[in-house]
């Protein structure tokens, strides 16, 4: 029965998109990219309890930069280090996916990455209103998203 469930899972991330699991923007725990690395800023990182940080440069939806808590191993606080400094050495790629994606899709991708972050910016073409057609970002989606797709059918069906 449970192996059931865990194949039904499975099967759904081929019909289910990115956009059904994703963190919304506006839920995301993200830095400015002009913040400064100082005691407060260390430990409302470290609260967060997050691994990997989206920075932002102006505005939340312009994600620029991803920075890893382990970045911050070798920061002083008292050095009021500026979060660019660390950006701009560890320099992490920064992986772009629509939100139409297929989860199996989406699966595959982070495990061919595997070496890079488990972690992916979402955006989707905004082509409503009078302008031209945009990009948007709608939010961030990480492994763990996509597992718990299957873990969540077994719970539910139990
Ligand atoms: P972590 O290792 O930081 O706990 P996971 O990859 O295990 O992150 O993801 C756990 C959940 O937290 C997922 O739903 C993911 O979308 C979300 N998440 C990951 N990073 C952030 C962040 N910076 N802000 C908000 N939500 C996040």
């Amino acid at each position: 029965k449970e192996e059931l469930n865990i194949i039904q899972g499975a099967l759904e991330l081929r019909t289910k998109t990115v956009e059904d699991v994703l963190t919304p923007l506006t839920d995301c725990y993200m830095l400015s990219s002009d913040a400064v690395l100082d005691f407060c800023t260390m430990s409302d990182v470290m609260q967060s309890g997050f691994t990997r940080i989206p920075v932002y440069e102006n505005d939340r939806s312009n994600i620029v930069d991803i920075l890893f808590v382990k970045d911050l191993a070798f920061v002083d606080p008292d050095d009021c280090t500026p979060l660019k400094t660390i950006t701009q050495f560890y320099k992490h790629p920064m992986h772009c996916v629509f939100s139409d994606t297929k989860l199996d899709v989406m699966l595959e991708e982070f495990k061919r990455d595997a070496g890079k972050s488990h972690l992916a910016v979402v955006q989707r073409v905004n082509s409503e209103g009078e302008g031209d057609p945009f990009y948007e970002v709608m939010g961030i989606v990480t492994l763990e998203d996509v597992i718990e797709e299957i873990i969540k059918s077994e719970i539910v069906d139990e």
